[in-house]
């Protein structure tokens, strides 16, 4: 029995690192497919998914640059380390049954399929889940970026941040007991407070296009299920 869920097509958004489990680099295949039997709990409820995945664990573009690389060169190694990143997603999705594109903002058309608007959503009314990959295409950018604006594209009904804690706090939790979760903050406090959730530019699209960021916990087993069938915690980054 489905339990039922008011959205209809949102996007995951996770950071490259949340690939690597406790290696500290790279790619650890068995908590790629936790993150994908997570994925598969939420599709199965029929909620159309996209997903971007940051890069981080393979490569940064500002670490690069700080070692004396070209910014914009390094910046281009960033965004195909999240080419990496996804098709290991795809791999470990399609293993247990989700069917699933990789849809790359830099053409490589032997690896991935171009980014075409009209297209992704036609993957999406057919139930396959889209992983946009390369970024948004263009140095000087990051991830959570590249998630909002394609969110919006894909007028997703809001951006699922998963972090390693449920929610966003007035300090961080892991160190402060008495740190307390927002249920709901303003994408104006975020920026202004400072609030550790995505970059500036990120929260400003999301701003302006209305789109509510949902930041919880996929550290927890079933806690991106939980967030849609309404039984878990979470902060709402909202207007
Ligand atoms: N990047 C970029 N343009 C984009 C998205 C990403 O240049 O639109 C590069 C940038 O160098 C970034 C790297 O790709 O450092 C990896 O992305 P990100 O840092 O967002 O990954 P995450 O921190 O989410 O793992």
């Amino acid at each position: 029995d489905t339990p039922k869920t008011t959205f209809n097509r949102v996007l995951l958004k996770i950071s490259g690192e949340a690939l690597m489990g406790d290696q500290g680099f790279g790619l650890h295949p068995p908590t790629v497919e936790r993150i994908a039997r997570e994925v598969k709990s939420v599709h199965d409820m029929g909620v159309e998914i996209c997903m971007v995945i940051g890069g981080g664990n393979i490569f940064r573009g500002l670490q690069g640059s700080a070692q004396g690389m070209e910014r914009t060169t390094a910046d281009y190694m960033g965004m195909l380390a999240t080419v990496m990143n996804a098709l290991a997603m795809q791999s470990a999705l399609e293993g247990i049954g989700v069917f699933c594109r990789v849809i790359s903002a830099i053409r490589m058309d032997e690896v991935a399929e171009p980014y075409i608007r009209r297209r992704a959503v036609r993957h999406l009314e057919k139930k396959r889940v889209c992983i946009f990959a390369a970024g948004t295409g263009n140095p000087y950018f990051t991830t959570d970026t590249a998630a909002t604006l394609r969110a919006s594209e894909m007028a997703c009904e809001a951006i699922f941040k998963g972090t390693k804690v449920d929610g966003i706090y007035d300090k961080d939790p892991v160190q402060h007991a008495d740190a307390k979760r927002y249920d709901r903050v303003s994408y104006d406090d975020v920026l202004a407070k400072r609030l550790k959730v995505m970059d500036a530019s990120a929260i400003a699209l999301a701003r302006d296009n209305n789109l509510p960021i949902i930041v919880f916990s996929l550290d927890e087993p079933g806690g991106f299920r939980s967030i849609l069938d309404g039984s878990g915690t979470y902060t709402t980054v909202h207007a």
